[in-house]
C-alpha cells in the first residue's frame, strides 16, 4: 500500500499537462487526500485533452500568459489553501510564485522558466543565462523572506540531485573515516564538502532508453520535453566555478552582481562537450547544458564571501541524453534549423534502457564517487503509470517537494539544496530503482586519444581544462 502524506484542502491547480504533468497526476492521486473535483489542469495543447477527458480530470484549455495569469489563476485559487503545481513551459516561474505567495497558496515548479519568447528573442547572451533567471528568484527571496512556501526547481535535476549531493557527502565522510553526522546549516554543509576535499560535482547522466524504430530524419526525439531541451540547449553553457580552477576558457564570462558562483561560455550548451563518467558506460562525453543546479550547488557550498570565496566547488551538468536525442541535436545544430516535428518517447514504445542520473563528486581522497538513481523502464512500468524512467525521476521529486511544502508551509522561497534532503529522499526513494554509490579511479586525463596534442593540465587531473573536450 502507498502512504498517504496528508490532505490538501482547496483547489489543486496543475499548470501544463505534458510528459511530466501526466506522470505527476497519478502520484498526487495516490499519495494525497483531496476532493477530486477540486483538481484542475490548465493545458492549452489539444493533443493532451483526450486523456484528461477520459480520466474525468477538469481542465481549462488556455495558455497562461503574462497578460492573463492573475485573472486566470485568481479565478481558481482560494486564499491560504490548495496547491499550484507548475509543470509547463513558457510561463514565468517568478511571476507565478509571487502571485501564489500573495494568495498564500503553496507553489512548486521544476525549472525557473521565463515567459514565452525569452529564450530566442533576448539579444544579450548574459541575460539568457540560468544565472540571470535564478538570481531574480533569489533577489525576490531576499526582498521578501519567509511567507508562504514556494519550492523552486524541484524535479530530478534541478531537484533530486541536490539531495544526492548531501547523501554522497555523508557516504564519502563515512568511507574516509570522518564524522558522518549530517550538518544542520548551509555553512556546515559547505565546510563538510570543503573538508572532504571535493573539488567539484558533475551532474552525470546517461540515458540509454531506446525504442525499436530508428529515429526518423527531421524529428527531434527525446525522453522528456523536446521544447524544454531545445530551449536550454540553445542557452549559453554555464557552470558553477570552483576555487581550485587555475585556468578559464577564453570565451568565459563571470559576474560581479548576485551570488557570483558561476560563469557562462559564449557557446550553446548542447554542443559543448565534457569528459565525464557514469557506472554503465564508464567514461563518456556529456553535454554541458546549462541547469539551475550548476549555479545553486556552487552557491550553496561556498565557504566565505561571494566575491572572494575561501572554497567553492565547480559544478555542471554532463548530460548524455538518449541516443535518439544525441542524433536529434546533431541534426539540429548541423542544419541550423529546429525540427518542427517533436516526439517524447512513450513508456510503451521503449524496449530497453535506463536513466542513470547521479552526482559525480571528484577530486577528493578517493578520487571520484558517483551517487545516483539507475532506474530502468521495466521497473518504472511496475512503479507508476503514464511515464518513462526519466519522467518518474522527475515526478517523484515533485511528489517529495509537495510533501515537504505541506509539512513546511511557511518556509518562503526555497531551492532543493535548502530542504530536508533525508525527508525528501524518504518520500522519493521507492520510485528511483537502485540508488547506489560507485567509486571510480577514472579521471579526465584517462581514456583520451593519444595521437594529437591537447591543451590540458597534467599536473591536476580534475581541472575544468581537462574536463572540457576540445
Ligand atoms: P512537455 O513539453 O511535455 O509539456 C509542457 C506542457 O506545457 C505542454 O503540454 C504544453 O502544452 C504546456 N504549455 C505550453 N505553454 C503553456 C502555457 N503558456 N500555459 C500552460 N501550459 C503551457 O514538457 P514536460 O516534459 O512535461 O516538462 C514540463 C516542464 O518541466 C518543462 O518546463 C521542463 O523543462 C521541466 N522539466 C524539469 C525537469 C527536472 O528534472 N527539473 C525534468 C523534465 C522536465
Amino acid at each position: 500500500t502507498h502512504p498517504v502524506y496528508g490532505r490538501i484542502d482547496g483547489p489543486i491547480v496543475m499548470i501544463g499537462f505534458g510528459s511530466i504533468g501526466k506522470g505527476t497526476w497519478p502520484l498526487i492521486e495516490r499519495h494525497f487526500e483531496y476532493d477530486a473535483d477540486k483538481f484542475v489542469v490548465i493545458e492549452p495543447n489539444a493533443d493532451n485533452h483526450n486523456f484528461l477527458t477520459q480520466h474525468n480530470i477538469r481542465f481549462v484549455a488556455e495558455a497562461v500568459t503574462r497578460d492573463n495569469y492573475r485573472e486566470l489563476l485568481g479565478g481558481m485559487l482560494e486564499r491560504g489553501r490548495g496547491f499550484v503545481v507548475n509543470l509547463s513551459v513558457d510561463t514565468s516561474s517568478l511571476d507565478l510564485m509571487k502571485f501564489c505567495r500573495e494568495m498564500e497558496v503553496p507553489y512548486i515548479d521544476t525549472v525557473v522558466e521565463p515567459w514565452d519568447g525569452f529564450y530566442f528573442e533576448t539579444e544579450s547572451n548574459a541575460e539568457r543565462t540560468n544565472y540571470a533567471l535564478r538570481q531574480k528568484v533569489r533577489d525576490e527571496k531576499a526582498a521578501r523572506p519567509g511567507g508562504s512556501t514556494a519550492v523552486s526547481c524541484c524535479g530530478a535535476n534541478p531537484g533530486m540531485v541536490s539531495w544526492f549531493v548531501k547523501e554522497a557527502l555523508l557516504m564519502l565522510a563515512q568511507d574516509t573515516g570522518k564524522d558522518a553526522t549530517a550538518p544542520t546549516t548551509r555553512e556546515g554543509w559547505g565546510k563538510l564538502m570543503q573538508s572532504l576535499g571535493v573539488k567539484g560535482v558533475h551532474i552525470a547522466e546517461r540515458d540509454t532508453q531506446a525504442r525499436r524504430l530508428p529515429r526518423p530524419r527531421n524529428v527531434f526525439v527525446n525522453t522528456w520535453s523536446v521544447e524544454g531541451f531545445i530551449a536550454e540547449g540553445f542557452q549559453p553553457a554555464e557552470l558553477g566555478w570552483g576555487t581550485h580552477e587555475t585556468w578559464m576558457p577564453e570565451n568565459a564570462h563571470s559576474y560581479d552582481v548576485g551570488c557570483q558562483s558561476a560563469i557562462w561560455l559564449e557557446r550553446p550548451g548542447a554542443i559543448t562537450r565534457v569528459h565525464t563518467w557514469c557506472p554503465t558506460p564508464g567514461p563518456q562525453f556529456g553535454y554541458l547544458v546549462t541547469h539551475n543546479e550548476a549555479v545553486s550547488i556552487s552557491d550553496y557550498y561556498t565557504v566565505g564571501a561571494a566575491d572572494a570565496p575561501e572554497y567553492r566547488p565547480t559544478c555542471h551538468y554532463a548530460y548524455h541524453p538518449c541516443d535518439d536525442a544525441v542524433l536529434s541535436l546533431h541534426e539540429m545544430f548541423g542544419s541550423g534549423r529546429q525540427q518542427v516535428e517533436h516526439e517524447i518517447l512513450d513508456v510503451d514504445e521503449l524496449v530497453e534502457g535506463i536513466d542513470e542520473l547521479g552526482v559525480l563528486l571528484y577530486g577528493h581522497e578517493k578520487n571520484a564517487l558517483w551517487f545516483g538513481s539507475r532506474l530502468s523502464n521495466a521497473e518504472t512500468r511496475k512503479l507508476a503509470p503514464y511515464q518513462n524512467a526519466t519522467g518518474l525521476q522527475v515526478t517523484s521529486a515533485v511528489l517529495a517537494g509537495i510533501v515537504w511544502a505541506l509539512e513546511n508551509p511557511n518556509a518562503g522561497i526555497v531551492e532543493t539544496d535548502e530542504m530536508d534532503h533525508a525527508r525528501c529522499l524518504e518520500v522519493q526513494r521507492p520510485y528511483l530503482g537502485p540508488v547506489e554509490g560507485h567509486y571510480t579511479d577514472w579521471t579526465p586525463l584517462q581514456d583520451r586519444w593519444q595521437h594529437f596534442p591537447e591543451d590540458i593540465d597534467e599536473s591536476d587531473p580534475w581541472q575544468f581544462r581537462n574536463v572540457l573536450a576540445s
